[in-house]
């Protein structure tokens, strides 16, 4: 498979150097086959087995849109689990290590919420964290998400398969309306469908399977 350098996208300089200091010279299939439409604002569903470089997908298109200048959450990332979203938030901060002053919070289920009450009244550009946390948050009035412009389900398949339906349903309630929605998934069932089809607007649908 033919493989394309990431410089051949519109990305910010910052990441672009970024990118080939961390030696990620190619995009992986699913990045290549996702970023244009990611990077030109569109809703994207896509497809890919585990190590796909999903993260990295969606991450570089929501850095590129941040503006950095306005210290207010611009993305939500939601994951099932702490430890994904560990992962997740590790790969944003890797991947914004250029980009000064960027503030990247997980919030997820677990924890104490003291510290994340307070991590919170400091604000952040970029939040990652699980359905439950997140919803909990919001209802008690201690996460405000009125200027999110990117929302992300990465593996949304396993956050279903974790019951949050419900969680996930009543966050996206609270978020605007306005906002570009990219949906990560490993498999793509009904339910999955069901979703989307609600939730985001013409989007695209790109399939990987391999990471070559
Ligand atoms: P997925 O979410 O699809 O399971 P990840 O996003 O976790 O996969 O990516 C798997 C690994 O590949 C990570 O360690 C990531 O840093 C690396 N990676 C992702 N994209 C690239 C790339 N274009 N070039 C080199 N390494 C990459
Ligand atoms: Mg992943």
């Amino acid at each position: 498979m033919h493989h394309t350098a990431f410089s051949t996208l519109k990305l910010q300089p910052a990441l672009l150097q970024n990118l080939a200091s961390l030696s990620y010279k190619a995009m992986t299939p699913i990045q290549q086959q996702s970023l244009p439409a990611i990077l030109q604002g569109q809703d994207v569903i896509a497809q890919g087995k585990t190590g796909s470089g999903k993260t990295a997908a969606f991450a570089l298109g929501l850095l590129n849109k941040l503006d950095v200048r306005h210290f207010r959450i611009q993305s939500l990332v939601l994951c099932p689990t702490r430890e994904l979203a560990d992962q997740v938030a590790k790969e944003i901060r890797k991947l914004a290590r250029t980009i000064h002053n960027i503030k990247v919070l997980t919030l997820c289920g677990g924890m104490p919420f003291g510290p994340q009450i307070g991590s919170l009244e400091h604000g952040a550009h970029i939040i990652v964290g699980t359905p439950g946390r997140i919803e909990e948050h919001l209802r008690k009035g201690t996460l405000q998400l009125d200027h999110l412009d990117t929302f992300v389900l990465d593996e949304a398949d396993r956050m279903l398969d974790m019951g949050f339906q419900d969680a996930l349903d009543a966050i996206i309630n609270k978020i605007p309306n306005q906002r570009q929605t990219l949906l990560f998934s490993a498999t793509y069932p009904d339910q999955i469908q069901a979703i989307a089809s609600r939730i985001m607007q013409h989007p695209l649908m790109v399939q990987a399977t391999t990471m070559d």
